[in-house]
């Protein structure tokens, strides 16, 4: 399993927050899979404030140990 799912997202409340990694800066990011809004943690998208101005464009799929490495905490999945 590669997509991590963080729930629903605050912006559109249609589409998926999943993680993904920057490679331009190696951040880790949540995003959007519909309206692809981008947030800087679970915490930014939870509260619904901070989301990123300045979007990342080159993305792939963040793995489990770069979320635990951030020190995310992994919602259950499903
Ligand atoms: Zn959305």
């Amino acid at each position: 399993m590669n997509i991590v799912n963080f729930g629903q997202c605050p912006a559109c409340r249609q589409g998926t927050l999943v993680a993904v990694k920057c490679i331009d800066n190696n951040q880790l990011l949540l995003m959007c899979d519909d309206c692809e809004s981008q947030w800087p943690s679970p915490e930014a998208a939870r509260t619904f404030t901070g989301s990123l101005q300045e979007e990342c464009h080159n993305i792939i799929d963040a793995q489990i140990e770069d979320i635990v490495s951030t020190g995310w905490t992994i919602p259950v999945q499903g």
